[in-house]
């Protein structure tokens, strides 16, 4: 393979430029009208894809396919068929059909279906998302051909996360559209919403996670008293990097770029341990696939070097979580940013009237994207004062809060504050344009100067839920407004009017505040914005009477496939801290518990040794540490015993809703409860005979 990452981007894909080279003419014209287009894809064409798509993965030394699916699980899945197909005389030939590629069948009752599907109904289908471009892997099992697939059962409901995606997708361009013809657009054919997520990792020794149960089982500690050094020194944020990590970096980015993966990014976050890697954003669903393959070969890559890769979103108690940084905006066919404020956004009418339709999305919806972006492990960052608050506020920044602020009183705005030069006080430093606006790391919502990012997502999660949140939310906005200015006499007033009004309305939404202080808690209870504190109470929001009357609207999801996703959400929380619980349990039981038994014991042998040695010794340092560890000891055992009983109980609850809150409010109390003694055990017994790896060696031995 050449060096040089201008020739070997992409070279696993089976991208546009190959399609173009290996397709007939004709082929390759009716495949793009498929995917830019949306039409219907014909069997034939089909057919002649497939085989050019074998043979050009043929080469490249596969020997399997796979239909690379999203389901609700939040990770890939995939199953591999070899290519092979018996003839006479014993042999077996490689082939590959149309329908292969277009149509996969599977067993579906072993995903999450949140009870859409009783078990013996298990038929489930993948079909092929001729939008994503398909890839070849390879690993220990050979080079597999992945086809990015969409996951539904045998009535058609969605099973996976890519689904509604693409149909959110569908609903936004549809509205906009709508909104651009009102303006003059014609020329646009289509427009995209554009998704850069920014991930968040750390990378640990392996050797030293292996060590760890917590760890291996839920992904996070469970256990573990601060070190002497956390985060403090702001040492490590855009740090240089360690040898090892960055020769893990260069691979990964090897790794990324041949699956055509724009990963540009990369420095060292605030927490010790802790880095982060962005790609170029790209359309919404290509970027949430390939969030997930730079999730998938950051783990590969971190083992091949020793490493375990952790995206969890709270790994360690007491230094910063990791996140998802969600950039989202949305662009023309013809090239054209539609939050691209331009140099007077005052005077850009279309520019406003997206803005003030974000703003109303937000406001009214801002229950359902807590919830998009909640997950077991972000219960533990949100409102942590290291990640946003659980309150969603958007964030505007200067210029934009000034264009509101006069079009709030005067019903228009006349003017656009410049962010002028930056004085360095340096004549030697080149004189710098300032943007117009300061950032603010607070807030979960951010504009970003021609985008926005959505800050809540946690680092292990899927994009697509997020997106697919935002894309229907913003659709039913804009599609408000176009009903109200399709009607309109006079557009141009009519548009003014309608931002005038939709500001006045929603302007609640928007603070550009510290979004960690108590007062903002206090203030965003004042103006009614809802602050909702965990996963578990953020899911009746997916099936809230406004969530499914949108939704249904725009097509995205069904009645039945909303209340089937809360389920599964209320699964995947009561299983994730069922897990932990137990995992607790088992540490507690056999390996802390037994560790400080034996220390106790060699303190007490010690204590008689030196009495017996020398009568009347001093032996108080002893005797008191003794005592303290008993006593902790003595706390530590019941807490576990209260755990157990816990974990108990909520099995016996129903399974959904009840079972969920009876975790969150009775079962996590009890874990606190017991890691608490045993914290402070760790600093009481001698390093040699505590049975797990340190915070202090996790995090700064990688
Ligand atoms: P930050 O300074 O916020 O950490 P980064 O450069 O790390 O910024 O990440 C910003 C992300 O936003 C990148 O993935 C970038 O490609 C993406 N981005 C930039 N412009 C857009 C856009 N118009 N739409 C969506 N994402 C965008
Ligand atoms: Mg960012």
């Amino acid at each position: 393979m050449s060096e040089k990452v201008t020739d070997f981007f992409g070279i696993d894909v089976f991208n546009d430029t190959v399609m173009a080279e290996r397709l007939p003419k004709k082929t390759y014209a009716a495949l793009k009208k498929t995917i830019e287009n949306g039409e219907e894809l014909d069997a034939q064409v089909a057919e002649v894809v497939a085989n050019a798509m074998k043979d050009w993965a043929i080469e490249k030394g596969a020997t399997h396919y796979s239909h690379w699916f999203q389901p609700m699980t939040g990770i890939t899945a995939e199953k591999h068929d070899a290519f092979i197909t018996p003839v006479p005389g014993g042999k077996v030939i490689m082939e590959f059909s149309g329908k292969e590629l277009i149509k996969g069948e599977s067993d579906a009752s072993s995903f999450p279906n949140g009870g859409l599907r009783a078990t013996f109904e298990a038929r489930g289908y993948t079909a092929w998302d001729c939008t994503s471009p398909a890839f070849v892997r390879e690993d220990a099992a050979g080079v597999t051909l992945c086809i990015p697939t969409a996951f539904c059962s045998y009535t058609g409901e969605a099973l996976d996360k890519k689904t509604p995606l693409l149909r959110s997708m569908e609903a936004l361009n549809v509205q906009v559209l709508r909104i651009l013809k009102l303006f003059g657009h014609e020329d646009v054919k289509s427009i995209s919403c554009s998704v850069g997520p920014e991930q968040e990792y750390f990378l640990v020794d392996r050797a030293k996670f292996l060590k760890r149960k917590d760890l291996i089982f839920t992904g996070r500690t469970l256990f573990g008293a601060m070190p002497p050094k956390g985060q403090e020194m702001d040492d490590h944020y855009f740090g240089t990097l360690k040898e090892k990590v960055a020769s893990f970096m260069k691979e990964l980015n090897v790794e990324l770029w041949k699956l055509g993966i724009t990963a540009k990014t990369q420095h060292n976050e605030a927490a010790p341990a802790q880095h982060e890697l962005a790609p170029i954003y790209d359309i919404a669903n290509i970027a949430t696939d390939h969030n997930q393959l730079i999730m998938e070969c950051m783990k590969k890559v971190a083992n091949r070097h020793g490493m375990e890769c952790l995206l969890h979103e709270k790994p360690f108690a007491g230094v910063n979580g990791s996140g998802k940084h969600n950039n989202w905006s949305m662009v023309t066919d013809t090239g054209k940013n539609l939050l691209s404020p331009g140099k007077k956004p005052h005077e850009n009418v279309e520019f406003l009237l997206f803005l003030s339709a974000i703003l109303k999305a937000v406001d009214e919806n801002a229950e359902l994207l807590r919830c998009s972006a909640s997950c077991p492990g972000n219960d533990h960052r949100l409102g942590g004062h290291e990640a946003p608050p659980a309150i969603i506020s958007v964030f505007l920044g200067e210029q934009l809060e000034d264009i509101l602020a006069q079009i709030k009183e005067n019903g228009v705005a006349t003017e656009s504050k410049q962010g002028g030069k930056l004085n360095t006080g340096v004549h030697t430093l080149p004189a710098l344009k300032k943007d117009a606006t300061d950032r603010n790391r607070t807030s979960p919502f951010a504009f970003t100067g021609n985008k926005f990012e959505f800050r809540t997502v946690g680092s292990s999660m899927s994009i697509a839920d997020v997106n697919s949140v935002l894309n229907t939310i913003v659709a039913e906005a804009l599609c408000e407004f176009a009903d109200e200015l399709e009607a309109a006499e006079n557009f141009e007033s009519a548009v003014k009017e309608l931002i005038a009004k939709t500001v006045r309305k929603h302007e609640r939404i928007v603070f550009s505040g510290n979004g960690y202080s108590e007062e903002w808690v206090k203030e965003a209870a004042r103006r009614g914005l809802p602050n909702i504190a965990s996963m578990v109470e953020s899911i009746p929001a997916l099936t809230s009477e406004r969530t499914v009357r949108i939704f249904e609207k725009h097509k995205v999801l069904s009645e039945a496939e909303l209340h089937s996703r809360a389920e599964i959400n209320y699964e995947i929380y009561s299983k994730a801290i069922n897990i932990e619980a137990r995992t607790m349990v088992d540490m507690s039981a056999k390996q802390y518990i037994p560790a400080v038994i034996q220390y106790t014991t060699e303190l007490a042998n010690s204590i008689n040794t030196i009495r017996q040695a020398v009568p009347g010794a001093d032996v108080s340092v002893q005797t008191s540490m003794l005592a303290e560890i008993s006593d902790l000891l003595v706390e530590a055992r019941a807490a576990q015993k209260t755990l157990e009983t816990r974990i108990e109980e909520a099995g016996k609850k129903t399974e959904g809703k009840e079972q969920g809150l009876y975790f969150r409010m009775d079962v996590v109390p009890a874990m606190e409860a017991l890691r608490a003694p045993i914290d402070k055990l760790e600093m009481l017994v001698a390093k040699k005979d505590w049975p797990v790896p340190s915070y202090g060696d996790l995090l700064f031995e990688q």
